[in-house]
């Protein structure tokens, strides 16, 4: 089985109507979306998603951000492409990530208080696998 990675396209980035922009970066970098799914996230999904963080500061926040609205849930495989798709999506705040990366070209702090960075990717392949769990049960998550 090729690797698979989990990728969100953020509900920011969706109601701004980027959603076809960043498909066309994953594909034109040569992975294939094997999976897609238009899902307004529920807490009950982003607790789990992002249970790591469930202790921090900004988890209220963010789930809140999470689930204002539409989110693409995406399967994305290819070989390396869990760190491919960490290095195409950039750093975590938008303001510094690297012009070039998705974050680096799409975001932007808007004083919110809540880092709005436009797409998530799974870090390892462990999380890839749980995370495609989550959003896409049944699916095979490879890895
Ligand atoms: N986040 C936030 N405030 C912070 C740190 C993170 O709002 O101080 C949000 C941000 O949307 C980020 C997500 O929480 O993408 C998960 O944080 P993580 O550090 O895992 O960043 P990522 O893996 O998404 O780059
Ligand atoms: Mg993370």
């Amino acid at each position: 089985m090729v690797e698979r990675t989990l990728a969100l396209v953020k509900p920011d980035a969706y109601a701004r109507g980027l959603t076809g922009q960043i498909l066309a970066r994953i594909e034109a970098k040569g992975y294939k979306l094997v999976a897609l799914s238009v899902l307004t996230p529920t807490s009950e999904q982003l607790s789990e998603h992002y249970a790591e963080h469930a202790e921090k500061p900004f988890f209220g926040g963010l789930v809140q951000y999470m689930s204002s609205g539409p989110a693409v849930a995406i399967i994305v495989e290819g070989h390396r492409c869990i760190e491919g798709m960490r290095t195409l999506a950039g750093s975590t705040d938008p303001t510094t990530a690297a012009p070039g990366t998705i974050r680096g070209d799409f975001g932007r702090d808007w004083g919110t208080g809540t880092i709005e960075n436009i797409i998530h990717c799974s870090d390892s392949p462990a999380a890839a696998k749980r995370e495609i769990g989550i959003w896409f049960p049944g699916e095979n998550s490879g890895n």
